[in-house]
């Protein structure tokens, strides 16, 4: 009867490994729905999770450096299953190891909006396995339906976007999906910070002309001081966005806004100054890369300091020519980005 049992364990073990190399095989796939690990400015090393279709957020926001949205919908539609999803951070993970390196987070982010997802929930609870903490980033457009609400519940952070508080700066800034009432929004996040256990920050990001007047960011902060929240934090555009329009406010404004902020706002956080960017390369220096750059552009240094070898750099080279890649400047720096014709 042992016997018996031990072989079928043995078979079932065998199947499950060809069964996650079958699902691995497309690993450009894979590498582009799960990215990094990157150096968060508020998480520490995540490894980010993307899992909805390129090109698919319920907003199309003017600083968005991950490329203009073919679709803007309020569909729910993701990449992969949970638990193709599951394996794909499974390899993730053990390669990052093997670097000797690890992790803080597992965070849903990226060129899409994470609560479009309606697997979320599964999602989280089988990634929990691993033992990280999981965080969400939402845009918060879909935040006033409960569901979303109750999905959101299984992570242990929510970062809402809060990018203003008066309706034509929405409209102007974050350009959303036509069906979408921003009052409704506002009140969603409200409701969803007074029940929500785990750990609720808020996201604003400062456009020149569009968010940065006195009357915006008094308003804004009078609406974040009564959220039940723990931390807000305030940003400027870091990566070349879709338009040249979002950029960063001057340098006379921006110490007019830390200190309006720091007067206004209760436990804020600027992240002002972008900071250097890291990432942890793995032996898989392509699809790390595309992984990074289908999500925002990339410093060229941070990716220069990452190539380990000639075989690298002849990557990168190639990636250049056939136009997989391209290099952009935005404000006097360069970077690698997804090049969107490819
Ligand atoms: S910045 Fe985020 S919310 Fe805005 S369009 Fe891009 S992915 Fe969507």
């Amino acid at each position: 009867m042992n016997t018996l049992k031990n072989w079928l364990q043995t078979k079932a073990t065998i199947l499950s490994g060809h069964l996650e190399k079958s699902l691995m095989k497309n690993k450009s796939l894979k590498c582009k729905v799960v990215f990094g690990p990157i150096r968060s400015r508020r998480l520490g090393y995540i490894l980010g999770i993307n899992n909805i279709k390129p090109g698919i957020c319920s907003y199309d926001c003017v600083y968005c450096p991950s490329g203009s949205k073919s679709i803007c919908t309020i569909c729910r539609t993701k990449c992969l299953s949970p638990y193709e999803l599951y394996v794909a951070v499974k390899h993730k993970i053990e390669e990052i190891k093997k670097t000797g390196k690890d992790i803080d987070y597992i965070a849903f982010m990226g060129s899409g909006e994470p609560a479009i997802d309606s697997d979320l929930p599964n999602e989280i609870m089988k990634l929990r396995e691993f033992g990280y903490k999981i965080a969400v980033f939402t845009n918060s457009s879909l935040i006033w339906n409960e569901n979303v609400q109750e999905n959101l519940k299984f992570a242990d952070i929510v970062s809402v976007k809060i990018d203003t508080v008066n309706q034509d700066t929405w409209i102007k800034l974050n350009r959303p999906h036509r069906r979408l009432k921003y009052d409704t929004i506002l009140e969603g996040i409200k409701r969803f910070s007074k029940y929500y256990k785990g750990h609720l920050i808020t996201e604003t990001m400062f456009v020149k002309d569009m968010n940065d007047s006195e009357e915006e960011i008094e308003g804004l902060a009078k609406y974040l001081n009564s959220l039940k929240r723990e931390i807000s934090y305030f940003m400027y555009p870091i990566f070349p966005p879709e338009t040249n329009v979002a950029v960063c406010p001057n340098i006379e404004k921006t110490y007019k806004i830390k200190e309006l902020i720091k007067k206004t706002v209760k436990y804020p956080v600027l992240l002002c100054c972008p900071e250097e960017e890291e990432f942890i390369a793995t032996d898989d220096f392509e699809n790390e890369l595309l992984g990074l750059v289908s999500i925002h552009p990339v410093r060229t240094e941070a990716v220069l300091q990452y190539i380990k070898n000639d075989k690298d750099n002849l990557i990168l080279e190639e990636m250049i020519e056939k136009h997989i890649i391209k290099e952009v400047e935005f404000q006097g720096k360069r970077y690698y980005a997804e090049n969107a014709a490819s």
